[in-house]
């Protein structure tokens, strides 16, 4: 696996593939920089090494050229935080993009405007991937966010660089995190699942039920296990059509070993709003007209033990609708129970999705060993796909 450390880039032109699409407001300013620090060290390393960079990435979904969706919104945040001024250019291929590109002394930095104003980016065309290599010396992919697209410059474009393409520092701890909970975590490995549907989740569990020692589920996956096996769920979520497959699950796992872990009471609503009328009752005894929302406080007893005898942990999904105040108590408590058996020594790894929000609303962020920068790319790595945009590197 090449990273950023197997080149010296003296005098070199990086192209560097990052995620700079982050939210924006009404007034174009950027309301969460994360994605820009954390592109930060890779192009430091790229600048103290005497190279310069070119940067490309993506910004929203416009449908054409449309200016909202440019990346000149974002000059004066990435210059903030780099501390190094940014040239732009108005188009991410073509003359000036060449001839800028060209122009470039080492310590610059020249951001492209966004790839996605060609539809030529998002078909992964190989001659527009073409154009875009000939503005660097060696491509760096730190874009983890869209590992999992087989687009031109995150995937296509490496072809033309058989020597000299590498993962940035970002990408490699991305990977380096998935490796250290899937392949080489120290036992007991636990899952811990939660959010709203088995559906969304299906090749998830299947893929780790090889691969951990306990599973907790929570969320509103709880319910079609629960009622699958005959209980009594009220009005909670449920997904009817998939109970064959929740009792398959735990036949599965009973028989690899792996023991499942699921809530035993629940926080139980007469509607689904904050101002709800609550009661704790057992998972199994939901009464008609009420839905369980969130993990109850017997139930957390249970995972806080669980998460404190495991050496390894990933957490995808929250306890309940953490969105709620009333709702949020089992999701907060877990992040708890992880931020405690990290500073213990477990290695834990948030990611996918809206465990990834919860986290940062608690206030997790720092209590955890490592918090993912890719929804969708987190998810199809933890059903054990290879990524595209890795495996293009990995060539
Ligand atoms: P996911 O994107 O699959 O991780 O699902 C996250 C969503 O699941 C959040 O928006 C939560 O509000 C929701 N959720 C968690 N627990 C429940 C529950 N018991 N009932 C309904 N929705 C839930």
């Amino acid at each position: 696996m090449k990273t950023l450390n197997d080149f010296n880039f003296k005098d070199k032109r990086a192209l560097v593939r990052v995620d700079f699409n982050v939210p924006l407001n009404d007034n174009f300013e950027v309301t969460d920089a994360t994605r820009i620090v954390s592109a930060k060290p890779t192009i430091i390393k790229i600048l103290e090494d005497g190279g310069s960079c070119v940067l490309m990435s993506h910004l929203g979904r416009p449908k054409g050229v449309q200016d909202e969706f440019s990346l000149r919104h974002i000059i004066s945040k990435i210059e903030d935080i780099l501390g190094v001024e940014v040239k732009f250019v108005g188009d991410c291929v073509g003359e000036e993009a060449t001839e800028k590109a060209n122009g470039l002394e080492p310590g610059e930095i020249l951001l492209l405007e966004n790839l996605r104003f060609h539809d030529e980016e998002k078909q992964g065309d190989v001659d527009f991937a073409k154009q875009l290599s000939q503005l660097g010396d060696i491509y760096v992919n730190d874009a983890f966010g869209t590992a999992h697209r087989a687009h031109a410059s995150t995937t296509i474009v490496a072809q033309f660089f058989p020597e000299a393409k590498c993962f940035g520092h970002l990408l490699a701890k991305e990977i380096e995190s998935i490796k250290k909970v899937l392949e080489d975590g120290e036992k007991p490995v636990l899952a811990v699942l939660g959010g709203a549907k088995v559906s969304s989740k299906i090749t998830v569990i299947e893929n780790i039920l090889d691969k951990v020692d306990h599973l907790i589920i929570g969320g509103g996956m709880t319910f079609t296990f629960i009622k699958a096996q005959g209980g009594n769920i009220g009005d909670s979520i449920c997904e009817d059509d998939k109970m064959e497959l929740a009792l398959d699950i735990l036949r599965q796992a009973e028989a690899k070993g792996v023991k499942i872990h699921l809530p035993v009471d629940v926080v139980a609503a007469d509607s689904f709003s904050n101002e709800a009328a609550t009661q704790v009752v057992d998972v199994n005894q939901i009464p008609e007209g009420w839905q369980g929302l969130d993990a109850g406080p017997k139930s957390l007893e249970i995972f806080d033990q669980v998460v404190n005898n495991c050496k390894t942990i990933l957490w995808n999904g929250p306890l309940g609708v953490f969105e709620m105040e009333t709702f949020s108590k089992g999701t907060i408590a877990l992040g708890d129970s992880i931020a405690n058996s990290t500073r213990n020594g477990a290695f834990s790894l948030v990611g996918g999705g809206d465990s990834v929000a919860a986290v940062k609303q608690f206030g997790f962020e720092d209590k955890v060993s490592y918090v993912s920068t890719g929804g969708g790319a987190m998810l199809e790595s933890l059903e054990g796909k290879t990524l595209p945009g890795i495996a293009a590197i990995l060539d």
